[in-house]
């Protein structure tokens, strides 16, 4: 019988910490380092029946932590259970839909397995197959791939996964959407019958819902209810203004002292280190958080941010959770996100633990699609604290935002946004 876990994005309780699922202290000093303080819910969900040896089902989006979901139970397990790797074999197989996602996967196990000395090869296609074909030689405790190139090596017996003990599908529905189907139903017909299985999804079609009777073994199932839901106690404002006119916006709302600790939001990395160093010219005490300033830095950004001694912090998504800060009086989205649920995790920092909390969002003729895009999300209306809403906003599809990266694709082997948006954070 499958056990059921649902649980929200926008609520993580305290009471689990990765300390208490028994990690080694490698994993445990890599999770640290990366600034993850405790589970998401999918973690939360996930990693115990991981743990445990058991299957799991994930039905959640990219976004809610699924990769160390899976990637943490794989390492515990390999870092308890040291094997020698036969040649062209690999003791775990991860299959993504697109490169970029497979990189950032391969990225995230050599990130929290560091101090396990396991070997990770990615197998994705777009680059020459002798650099892999040369890693696999050695063999592999970890492969990362996408699965035209992941069936390429089996076929040439580049790879041998008959004796995989950890198989992971990671966006499934994805896979379908893009043709990957008979090459996912190759990979598992070659998978030991015994292993541990994995799938995570974001929607359950019935053909994907028939794959994961096929691959898991009476898995539990840990759903994450879509993050569409906004405390009640966050007031929602939006000031319609030209992209040229936020500078002064943002400074001239923040002259106002009941901003007493306010996290901005900015799209890029570039973008927060830029409205930092403008809010300081303008002695707005400031603090940029991004992906590119090392743990020190962010973890110094953070500490005077809490400590008081910053009264803002301008920050990428990589803020918009995680981050535990109290008496966040606001949150600003300087730029707005291009996926409405990032909006629901970044004001989500102010309102915590009962208080009450205000969301300021700038939103200019470009990102007037966003708004529409989070406000159905949310199913609230913002209410308009400046500026007039354009009538013809309503209903209008996302324009392509300058930092979003496109590029000519074939049709198996698409790229998405998805890639773009993480390089923003
Ligand atoms: P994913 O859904 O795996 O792509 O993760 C989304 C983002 O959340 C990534 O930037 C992760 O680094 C980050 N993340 C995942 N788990 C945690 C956590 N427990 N605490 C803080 N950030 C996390």
């Amino acid at each position: 019988m499958t056990e059921t876990i649902t649980k929200t994005t926008t609520e993580t309780k305290a009471e689990v910490t990765f300390a208490s699922l028994g990690f080694a202290n490698s994993i445990l000093h890599a999770l640290n380092a990366a600034g993850f303080t405790k589970p998401t819910p999918i973690q939360e969900g996930a990693i115990p029946a991981g743990l445990a040896g058991r299957d799991v089902l994930g039905i959640a989006q990219t976004g809610t932590g699924k990769t160390a979901a899976f990637a943490l139970p794989i390492l515990q397990q390999m870092a308890a259970n040291k094997l020698h790797n036969r040649r062209f074999a690999t003791r775990a197989l991860i299959l993504a839909p697109t490169r970029e996602l497979a990189a950032q996967i391969e990225a995230d196990f050599k990130k929290f397995g560091a101090g396990l000395g396991l070997n990770t090869v990615l197998i994705v296609g777009g680059v020459g197959r002798t650099g892999q074909v040369n890693r696999m030689s050695r063999g592999a405790d970890i492969v990362v791939g996408t699965p035209g190139r992941i069936c390429d090596l089996m076929n040439t017996r580049n790879l041998l996964i008959d004796q995989c003990q950890f198989f992971v599908l990671d966006e499934a529905d994805r896979m379908l959407d893009l043709g990957f189907m008979p090459d996912i139903r190759k990979v598992v017909a070659a998978l030991p019958a015994r292993r541990q299985s994995a799938m995570f999804s974001a929607t359950m079609p019935t053909e994907i819902s028939g794959l994961a009777e096929g691959l898991l073994r009476d898995p539990v199932r840990v759903a994450i209810a879509s993050v569409s839901s906004t405390p009640s106690k966050i007031a929602q404002h939006v000031h319609f203004v030209d992209a040229g006119g936020k500078r002064s916006l943002l400074a001239s709302l923040l002259k106002d002292p009941s901003f007493t600790r306010a996290i901005v939001f900015t799209r890029t990395k570039r973008g927060a280190d830029k409205v930092a160093l403008q809010l300081s010219q303008e002695k707005i005490s400031a603090a940029p958080m991004h992906g590119n300033l090392g743990q020190n830095a962010r973890q110094r950004a953070l500490d005077a941010f809490k400590s008081g001694e910053v009264r803002v912090l301008v920050a990428t998504d990589l803020a918009a959770r995680g981050i535990d800060v109290t008496g966040v009086s606001h949150v600003v989205n300087y730029e707005l996100p291009n996926e409405p649920e990032s909006y629901v995790h970044r004001i989500g920092r102010t309102a915590r633990n009962g208080a009450e909390g205000i969301a300021v969002a700038f939103c200019d003729a470009t990102e007037l699609a966003y708004l529409n895009q989070i406000e159905k999300l949310t199913g609230i209306k913002m209410h308009v604290a400046g500026g007039t809403r354009p009538a013809h906003a309503q209903g209008q599809k996302p324009a392509r935002h300058p930092d979003l990266v496109v590029r000519k694709v074939k049709p198996r082997r698409p790229q998405y946004a998805g890639a773009a948006r993480s390089r923003a954070a």
